[in-house]
């Protein structure tokens, strides 16, 4: 759906993407997680033809950009760095002006797909508001709305939750969800872990320009072939297992091996209160930080745990 080869894009001095081989297959919805200033609004404006590439190559929908974007830009729906709109306007109206440009089909269908995508978005009950009276997260939902549009076999979000609070960030999952069923390619940028551990099905993380890590999610965060165990007892469970303990982090052991139920007993036997007991997975959160330290980052990659409906957890800060 989008590969690019060596992909470069230089401001002066200033390198902000370095040959980046992204590969985006159809069905995915790719996370395309971030610092800020790391590069990924360039490269989505790359991928879009609204930047020329310093150098490398560029396919979307197995077509050359910038060379094919008369092809391509009509299956793509696209939302970057906050949608435009005119503010005197409402939502409806905005949506109409867009639409002419090439939705096609009689005026009653347009208004009905118009409709359909309001309702999508969760305006339906606020179209007729101007849009300078809409909040950002409106007028985010509002450039959704635009870029679903013509039903695209390909969607390129920007930041989709820019500026929603945690009910529109669940509500715009939700959606970016059912479209991915409904067989639409997602591919989002993104600087909240939680986010894309959440939503994503395959992970691109960029570090300065440079992308150190992209794989699919389940792989990056399979079983690992050890346990945890959590334990309020966790002093004497670690003496009761020594030598088999691979980590203590407070209530948390990391166990050698992959029998819960032969460590289940043992525990129980002793009168140790088990409070979880499972396989241990690296969270993204891990690999990310794995990540960025095998390229020889020297930010400190600050991350907040990833819990769900937290949208705080924020991948790296520039140290
Ligand atoms: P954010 O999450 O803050 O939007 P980002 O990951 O999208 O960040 P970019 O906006 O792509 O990052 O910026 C990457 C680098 O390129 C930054 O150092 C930025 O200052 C620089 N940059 C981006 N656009 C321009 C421009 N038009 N002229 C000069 N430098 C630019």
């Amino acid at each position: 759906m989008i590969r690019t080869s060596g992909l470069t894009k230089s401001f002066g001095q200033i390198l902000a993407v370095d040959g980046i081989d992204l590969d985006v297959r159809e069905g995915d919805i790719y996370g395309f997680l971030g610092a800020n200033g790391s590069g990924k609004t360039t490269t989505v404006r790359m991928l879009l033809g609204l930047v020329l590439a310093s150098s490398g190559e560029i396919e979307v929908l197995g077509k050359r950009m910038p060379k094919q974007a008369k092809i391509v830009l009509p299956r793509v729906g696209a939302l970057v760095e906050g949608p435009g709109a005119y503010p005197h306007l409402s939502g409806r109206r905005n949506l109409a002006l867009s639409d002419a440009a090439g939705v096609g089909g009689s005026r009653s269908d347009r208004t009905v797909r118009i409709d359909a995508v309001l309702d999508q978005v969760g305006l339906a009950g606020v179209d007729n508001r101007p849009v300078k009276a809409y909040s950002l997260g409106m007028r985010q939902r509002l450039g959704l709305a635009s870029a679903l549009l013509r039903k695209p076999e390909l969607l390129i979000l920007d930041e989709p939750t820019n500026g929603l609070d945690p009910q529109g960030i669940r509500e715009i999952r939700d959606l970016l969800l059912a479209l991915h069923a409904g067989g639409t390619t997602v591919f989002l940028s993104s600087h909240l872990l939680a986010e894309v551990e959440q939503l994503c099905t395959r992970v691109g993380v960029l570090d300065r320009g440079r992308l150190v890590l992209q794989d699919q999610l389940d792989i990056l965060t399979a079983p690992t072939g050890n346990s945890v165990v959590r334990t309020p007892d966790v002093d004497r469970a670690h003496a009761l297992l020594d030598g088999r303990v691979l980590g203590k982090d407070g209530d948390r052991l990391t166990v050698a091996g992959t029998d819960a139920a032969t460590l289940n007993v043992l525990l129980v036997r002793e009168g140790i209160r088990v409070s979880e007991l499972g396989p241990d997975r690296r969270t993204l959160e891990q690999v990310v930080l794995e990540a960025a330290t095998n390229s020889g980052s020297d930010r400190i990659p600050a991350v907040t745990p990833s819990r769900p409906d937290q949208p705080a957890a924020t991948f790296g800060v520039s140290g």
